[in-house]
């Protein structure tokens, strides 16, 4: 099962990666918290992206392609994987469409989950006073920036994923349950 999440920041995509990490014993691929991890190690990457992070503005395709080809090769992405955070832009798109079929691999779905810019300010508030600030983008300003960078640079992908019939929405307004089950009967399907 490999499948890609799609949604604006504080959309409910990393709550549902766990669910289905558990379910279908595969990985969950989040480029935000590799790139997390790669700041608090403080490599080169992460150096390279901590500024770009704060400012709620997108690492380079580059750097996030060559993460993610790594990462796919790795043992335990055998049995599948979640993209989260990832593609983020069309480039991203056809540099994931390339490596796939040059590892001859193919996605299952692409799933998207649709929720509205207020909601998200409100979740991401919650979210920032749950982990007491331990992420450095979860603030108001940060996240107006990131949602305004999805818009623009992310969010072109729900057409391109439709147009090679590949996409599937949920509505993330739901609650935690019904989304859940609403891609687990997509993915019954794919
Ligand atoms: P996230 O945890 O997915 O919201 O990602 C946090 C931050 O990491 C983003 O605001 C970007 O600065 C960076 N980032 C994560 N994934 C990507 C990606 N696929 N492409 C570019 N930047 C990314």
């Amino acid at each position: 099962m490999r499948l890609i999440l799609l949604g604006p920041p504080g959309a409910g995509k990393g709550t549902q990666a766990e669910r289905l990490v558990t379910n279908h014993k595969i990985v969950q691929l989040s480029t935000g918290d590799m790139l997390r991890a790669a700041v608090a190690a403080e490599t080169e990457v992460g150096l390279k992206a901590k500024a770009v992070m704060d400012r709620g503005e997108l690492v380079s395709d580059d750097i996030i392609c060559s993460i993610i080809s790594d990462r796919i090769d790795e043992p335990d992405c055998a049995n599948g994987f979640i993209l989260d955070g990832f593609p983020r832009t069309i480039a991203q798109a056809d540099a994931l469409s390339a490596l796939l079929e040059a590892k001859g691999m193919q996605l299952n779905a692409v799933v998207e989950l649709v929720v509205d810019d207020e909601a998200l300010l409100g979740r991401i508030e919650q979210r920032a006073k749950e982990t007491g600030g331990a992420r450095a983008d979860d603030n108001a300003e940060t996240l107006k920036k990131r949602l305004a960078v999805y818009h623009e640079q992310t969010a072109p992908l729900s057409a391109y994923y439709a147009e090679r019939d590949m996409l599937s929405t949920v509505d993330g307004m739901a609650s935690i349950e019904d989304v859940a089950a609403a891609i687990d009967k997509i993915l019954a399907a794919n």
